[in-house]
C-alpha cells in the first residue's frame, strides 16, 4: 500500500488506526492524517516525529472549501501513486435522546459531519483513488489497488435498531451506509472499493468508559479486516474483525 488518508487522527479511534497501520510488517508509505488542532494533537506529532511516513493535515471537516487544498497537499507528496485508501473516520456523537427533545442543531451537526463530510471528502479525493486504481491495474479489488472505508455504527443499521432514539447519529450512519452502497455502485468499474465498518463498541471519549473494546485491538482488528477485503466485500457492511452485518 503506498498511500492512507485517515480523518480524525488526533484521539479514539483515528489515533489507534494510524497506531495499527504503522504496525504492519509493511507500513504504507506515506500516512496522511487530519486532525482539527495540531497543536493539540500531541501523541500524534510525536508518532510524526518518529516516522517521516507520516503526514498531519489540519483541517476541520466542515469546512469543505479546505478539501482542495488537501487533496493538492497529498497529490504533491503521491504525484502519480495516486491515493489507495480514503478511510473516514471522524465524526460525532450527540447525546442520545428521545424524539421529543430531539435538537435541530443536533441533527444538522451531526448529518453534516458524519454524512456530508464522508461523501463530499470521498468526490474530492477521486481523482486520486482513481490515479491508485490505475496505477494499480494488476491488483484485484482492495486496498492494494484502492478503496473507501467509511466508518459507520451498528447504530446505523435500520435492521438492528431495536431501542429507538438516537435520531442523528443513527440517521447520520445509516445515510453514510447508503452511501457507501452508491459509493460501491459508481466505482465498480474502476474496481474501486467501497465498504461501510462498524468498530465495534470501543473505549473512546465516544464509547464511553462501560465500552468492551479496547482502541488497540479494535483498531489491529479493522487494519487486518480491511487488507483482507476485496471484491466481494464492495458495498458492503461490517464489523471490525469482518463479521457482515444486516443493514
Ligand atoms: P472520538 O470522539 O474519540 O474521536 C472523534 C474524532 O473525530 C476526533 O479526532 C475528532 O476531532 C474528529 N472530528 C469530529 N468532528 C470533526 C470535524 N468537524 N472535523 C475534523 N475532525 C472531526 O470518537 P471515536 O474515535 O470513538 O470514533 C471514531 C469513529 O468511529 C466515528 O465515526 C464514530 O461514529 C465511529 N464509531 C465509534 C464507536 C465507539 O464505540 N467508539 C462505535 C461505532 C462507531 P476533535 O478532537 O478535534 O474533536
Amino acid at each position: 500500500m503506498n498511500s492512507v488518508l485517515i480523518t480524525g487522527c488526533n484521539r479514539g479511534l483515528g489515533l489507534g488506526l494510524v497506531k495499527a497501520f504503522m504496525r504492519l510488517p509493511e507500513p504504507p508509505q506515506h500516512l496522511f492524517t487530519t486532525c482539527r488542532n495540531v497543536e493539540q494533537a500531541t501523541e500524534l506529532t510525536e508518532l510524526a516525529k518518529q516516522h517521516p511516513n507520516i503526514h498531519i493535515l489540519q483541517i476541520d471537516l466542515k469546512n469543505y472549501d479546505g478539501y482542495e487544498q488537501l487533496v493538492e497537499q497529498i497529490s504533491a507528496t503521491t504525484k502519480d501513486a495516486g491515493l489507495n485508501l480514503l478511510f473516514n473516520n471522524a465524526g460525532i456523537s450527540p447525546k442520545s435522546v428521545r424524539l421529543g427533545a430531539t435538537k435541530l442543531q443536533d441533527l444538522q451537526h451531526t448529518l453534516e459531519t458524519n454524512t456530508v463530510a464522508p461523501i463530499m471528502l470521498a468526490k474530492a479525493c477521486l481523482p486520486l483513488l482513481k490515479k491508485a486504481a490505475l496505477a494499480n491495474e494488476q491488483q484485484c479489488m482492495g486496498v492494494k489497488r484502492a478503496a473507501i472505508i467509511n466508518m459507520s455504527s451498528i447504530l446505523g443499521s435500520i435492521e438492528a435498531n431495536v431501542e429507538g432514539a438516537m435520531y442523528a447519529y443513527r440517521a447520520s450512519k445509516a445515510a453514510l451506509n447508503a452511501a457507501t452502497k452508491s459509493m460501491s455502485i459508481d466505482l465498480r468499474e474502476q474496481k474501486i472499493m467501497c465498504v461501510s465498518l462498524h468498530p465495534g463498541w470501543v473505549r473512546t471519549d465516544m464509547g464511553g468508559n462501560n465500552a468492551p473494546l479496547d482502541v488497540p485491538t479494535s483498531t489491529t482488528q479493522i487494519v487486518d479486516t480491511v487488507c483482507k477485503m476485496g471484491a466481494s466485500h464492495n458495498g458492503g457492511f461490517y464489523q471490525y474483525d469482518g463479521k457482515q452485518l444486516p443493514w
